[in-house]
């Protein structure tokens, strides 16, 4: 009991400091890696507000450049100028702006009228089927209008984004558009310089889901409409946020960091790699993980050592005080486990008020035995009497033990006289009928003479007026011829000895 309870403890301390170690490890990597996601959106959204307000720059000169012409159109509707002066008073504050593509103005029937290029007179353009066009056309209060990329008719195809403006008359009816465009290119140009990772990206998005532009840029991605994809659909429903999520256009998982415009229809984002982004802490999570898986097999390990030292010690010890305890000879429970057990059974038949009785069985004329057959043979007899005795004992708690030389003693707990009586007519019946011849005695076979003791010790009882007693009865045995049974309720009453026939 005591060596299960340690063993369970043992466990029980190695179980916890392997959980203890797993739990520090796990908890140290989860903070990490917290910590990593943290940085990341920290980082993705200082790149999202630099560009954003670069972007909200470039578009206030734009639509300034755009205003410009309106207000220069209206002074030469009434004034007539030469075609360099027209050209200042239209775009004078367009040519300053370094990132624009063209800027022009066209009538309600789509034509060119003018535009910020080198003046040539013969140039012929019509953009009616143009988007921003046709929107600006069909409605008087869309203000700054953003179209999908196109591929510009002034800039050899380049594929531009086109910003404008409706134009009306004094009756405020339609008169045509002031358009500004961006080529795509100069908007890129501004994405290659910052540092995203491998697969970091960044997209421009119309209010309305259209991808505008993209980096890293492929021109099969752009002008898609994306407003019903639900990754787009959080993006243009909020001012600002962060969020992770698997990207519609290329499937890779990112943090986006996304944020609308102040004064424009647009939304940006900037997304970078969430694979990108743990790697260097996957590295530390796995030496972490093995290191700590390591630690907590060293800790299995050596518990299962320590537990085996344990056993073996146990076993060892056990081994030693049963040896210390069991007779060689015999292998019956000696003399000094013999005390033990008397000692135990004497205090409780005291606690429980129960009889004890005790046998002393002694070989008769065994001296002679010896002398006649042989100490060996002798030997042989004592192990065959204890084997006797154990046969004859029936409940748990009785023992046999042997006493010393050729005696042996008996505890019965719970067992009155009669009860003892019984046992040790029994025993000294078997050892005649083992049978073995013993020319020494007269009764020509082995025997044994037993003393029998019974008591319901209270707390004044002495223990060895008790042993004194079952001694006595032993003597008396002897006395009356041996081969028999005596207890002192015997008194110095003669009793003839049973001859081997009678027993029988
Ligand atoms: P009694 O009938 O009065 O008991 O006579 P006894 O000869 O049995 O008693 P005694 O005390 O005179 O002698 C005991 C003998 O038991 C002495 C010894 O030779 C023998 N003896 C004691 N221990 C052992 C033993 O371990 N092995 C053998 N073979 N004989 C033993
Ligand atoms: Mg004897
Ligand atoms: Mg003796």
């Amino acid at each position: 009991m005591k060596r299960l309870f340690s063993e369970v403890y043992l466990h029980l301390i190695a179980g916890v400091i392997a959980l203890g170690i797993l739990g520090i490890s796990a908890h140290t990597l989860w903070m990490d890696r917290q910590n990593t996601w943290h940085e990341a959106e920290k980082s993705s959204r200082n790149v999202l507000t630099t560009i954003a307000r670069d972007l909200d720059g470039n578009l206030e000169l734009l639509d300034l450049s755009l205003k410009g012409a309106m207000e220069g159109l209206r002074y030469l509707s009434v004034q007539q100028l030469p075609p360099d002066l027209q050209y200042r008073m239209l775009f004078d504050r367009a040519v300053s702006a370094s990132f624009m593509g063209t800027l022009l103005v066209v009538d309600q029937d789509g034509n060119l009228i003018a535009d910020a290029g080198p003046v040539i007179a013969s140039r012929s353009l019509n953009v009616s089927d143009r988007e921003y066009f046709v929107a600006h056309k069909e409605n008087n209060h869309i203000g700054l209008y953003v179209s999908r990329p196109f591929a510009s008719r002034t800039r050899s195809g380049d594929l531009s984004i086109g910003f404008s403006r409706r134009l009306s008359d004094s009756a405020g009816r339609f008169a045509g558009v002031v358009m500004g465009s961006m080529p795509l290119a100069t908007i890129n140009q501004q994405f290659d310089n910052l540092i995203l990772g491998q697969q970091g990206a960044i997209n421009l998005f119309r209010y309305d889901g259209i991808l505008l532009t993209r980096y890293p840029y492929d021109a099969g991605q752009i002008n898609q409409d994306l407003g019903a994809s639900p990754h787009v659909q959080r993006l243009l429903q909020a001012k600002s946020g962060t969020f992770d999520s698997i990207s519609p256009i290329d499937g890779v998982r990112r943090i986006i960091s996304f944020e609308r415009l102040n004064k424009y229809p647009l939304v940006l984002t900037v997304a970078l790699s969430v694979d990108e982004i743990f790697s260097a802490w996957q590295r530390k999570a796995l030496v972490l993980s093995l290191a700590t898986l390591a630690l907590c097999c060293a800790v299995v390990g050596l518990t299962y050592l320590f537990q085996r030292e344990l056993k073996r010690r146990t076993r060892a010890e056990t081994k030693l005080r049963r040896i210390a305890r069991t007779d060689d000879l015999t292998r019956l429970p000696n003399r000094r486990a013999f005390r033990e057990t008397f000692e135990r059974e004497w205090r409780q038949a005291i606690r429980s008020g129960s009889v004890l009785s005790l046998l002393f069985v002694d070989a008769d004329y065994f001296k002679s035995f010896n002398d006649r057959y042989g100490h060996g043979r002798g030997d042989e007899v004592l192990r065959g009497i204890a084997s006797t005795l154990e046969t004859n004992i029936r409940r748990p708690r009785d023992v046999a033990a042997r006493y010393g030389g050729e005696e042996f003693a008996i505890v019965l707990p719970e067992t009155d006289l009669a009860g003892a009586r019984l046992i040790a007519e029994n025993i000294r019946q078997t050892i005649i009928a083992m049978g073995i011849a013993h020319e020494g005695s007269p009764y020509q076979t082995v025997t044994a003479s037993i003393g029998i003791a019974s008591v319901q010790p209270s707390r004044g009882s002495e223990r060895a007026a008790f042993l004194d007693a079952a001694d006595q009865a032993l003597y008396q045995a002897k006395a009356a011829g041996r081969n028999c049974v005596r207890s002192p309720e015997d008194g110095a009453k003669f009793q003839g000895a049973l001859l081997p026939h009678e027993a029988a």
